[in-house]
C-alpha cells in the first residue's frame, strides 16, 4: 500500500525542475546574490498579481508582519486584535514590536476570526486588526474593513496561507492597509527556503518598510531608524519568478482536490467539512475537517489520527493548542474556557493530505482509510 504524505514538494519540483535549475545557474554565475534585478522584478510581478502598487520582498512571513506593524508605528502600550487560531508567528510579530495581542474567538464554520466579536474587543489602546486567512480561506474582509473604518483602525492581513485567495473578487493582501505573505516552501507559493513579502497601495508605508527592512538605511550608511536585516535572496526571488505564473493553476488544482474530498466525504456522519464562505474564493493551503464525536478533549481525534497513520495516511493537527492558552502568553491572563469555539476546534480538527499534485486515487485511499477508522 502507498504511503500518503500530508504534502509532497518533490512532485512539483519534477514539473518545473529544469526551469528552476536554469535560473539558479544564472544567479550563481552573475555573482549578484543580494538584491539586483531578480528581486526588483519579482516585487513588480507579485504586486501586479495581487493587484497593488507596492510590494516589498523580505526574508519571511514573520518579518513581513513585523515590518508592517513597525511601519504603522504600533508599539508598546498598543493593542492589536487577532485570532487565537493561527501559527504563532502572527502574535509573535505583535509582541516583537512591544504591542499586546488581543485574541477574539473564531467562527467554527470558517476557522477564521469571528467578525461579529471584534467591536466588543476594541479599547482606546486598539491600533489595528490583524485577521488571518487561515488554511487559504479568506476572512470576511467587507465586515473587517467596515469596523476598521468606523473606529479608525489599521488592517493588516496575514495572507501567509492564502496567496491567491479572493474576497469579493479582490485578492487578499490588496484589501486591508497592508498584506503580509510567506514563501515558506509549504505555502501556496513556496520558495526553496525562506521568503516573504509585504503588499500595500500606500506609498508612505511602502517607503518606511523598505527602510526598516535594510537597517533603517535611507542612503548608504545613513540610518534613520532601528531596522532589521530582512532581504529576500536573489536566488529565492529568481525561483519565485519562475513559480508565480504557475500559481493560478496550482490553486485551481487545490480547489479540485477540496471538491473531491467534499464529494467523497459529504455523507459521512460525525464529521463537519470545511465550507467556502459566499463571496470568498479559497485556495486550500489545508483541507481541515472537524471530528464532532468529542468536543472536550482531543482523545477521539488523536485516536483516528493514529489509526490513519497505521493505514499509511499522514494527517496533521493544525493547531492543537490555541494561542491564548500558550505558555508564552500566560501573563496575558486568559483562562481555559474563555474562547470556547477555538478551544473546541483545537480538540476536533484534522487536516487531510492536501497539495496540487495529490491524485484522485490517493484521495480515494485517504477517504477509504478514514471510513475504516470510523467503523473500528
Ligand atoms: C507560515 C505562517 C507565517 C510565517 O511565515 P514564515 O515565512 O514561516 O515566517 C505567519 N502566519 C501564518 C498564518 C503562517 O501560516
Amino acid at each position: 500500500m502507498n504511503q500518503i504524505p500530508p504534502i509532497d514538494l518533490t512532485r512539483q519540483y519534477q514539473t518545473i525542475g529544469s526551469q528552476v535549475s536554469a535560473v539558479v545557474q544564472d544567479v550563481l554565475t552573475s555573482g549578484r546574490y543580494i538584491g539586483g534585478s531578480s528581486v526588483a522584478n519579482f516585487e513588480q510581478q507579485f504586486a501586479a498579481y495581487i493587484g497593488v502598487s507596492e510590494c516589498i520582498a523580505c526574508n519571511s512571513g514573520t518579518d513581513a508582519l513585523y515590518l508592517a506593524l513597525r511601519a504603522l508605528e504600533i508599539g508598546p502600550g498598543d493593542e492589536v486584535i487577532t485570532t487565537p487560531f493561527t501559527f504563532i508567528a502572527t502574535s509573535e510579530a505583535i509582541a516583537a514590536v512591544g504591542a499586546t495581542p488581543v485574541f477574539v474567538d473564531i467562527d467554527l464554520a470558517t476557522f477564521n476570526l469571528d467578525v461579529t466579536q471584534i467591536t466588543a474587543a476594541i479599547t482606546n489602546k486598539t491600533k489595528a486588526i490583524l485577521p488571518v486567512h487561515l488554511f487559504g480561506q479568506p476572512v470576511d474582509m467587507s465586515s473587517i474593513m467596515q469596523v476598521a473604518q468606523e473606529r479608525s483602525l489599521a488592517v493588516i492581513e496575514d495572507c501567509a496561507q492564502a496567496t491567491g485567495a479572493e474576497w469579493a473578487g479582490r485578492k487578499v493582501g490588496s484589501i486591508g492597509h497592508i498584506g503580509c505573505f510567506s514563501f515558506f516552501p509549504t505555502k501556496n507559493l513556496g520558495a526553496c527556503g525562506d521568503g516573504g513579502a509585504v503588499t500595500t497601495n500606500d506609498k508612505n508605508l511602502a517607503a518606511s518598510i523598505r527602510i526598516l527592512r535594510e537597517h533603517g538605511m535611507t542612503e548608504r550608511y545613513r540610518h534613520e531608524a532601528t531596522g532589521i536585516n530582512s532581504r529576500l535572496d536573489a536566488l529565492q526571488a529568481a525561483i519565485l519568478q519562475i513559480k508565480l505564473p504557475y500559481l493560478a493553476r496550482w490553486n485551481d488544482a487545490r480547489r479540485q482536490v477540496a471538491d473531491n474530498y467534499h464529494q467523497l466525504l459529504k455523507s459521512l456522519p460525525g464529521i463537519v467539512l470545511p465550507q467556502e464562505l459566499p463571496g470568498g474564493r479559497a485556495v486550500w493551503n489545508q483541507y481541515t475537517l472537524r471530528l464532532t464525536q468529542e468536543c472536550h478533549s482531543s482523545d477521539y481525534r488523536d485516536k483516528v489520527r493514529n489509526q490513519l497513520q497505521q493505514l499509511g495516511i499522514s494527517s496533521m493537527v493544525y493547531y492543537p493548542l490555541p494561542l491564548h492558552l500558550q505558555p508564552v502568553y500566560k501573563s496575558l491572563g486568559y483562562q481555559k474556557g474563555q474562547l470556547p469555539m477555538v478551544e473546541q476546534a483545537c480538540h476536533q480538527v484534522l487536516s487531510l493530505p492536501m497539495f496540487p499534485e495529490l491524485s484522485f486515487e490517493e484521495q480515494q485511499q485517504v477517504v477509504y482509510s478514514l471510513k475504516d477508522c470510523f467503523v473500528n
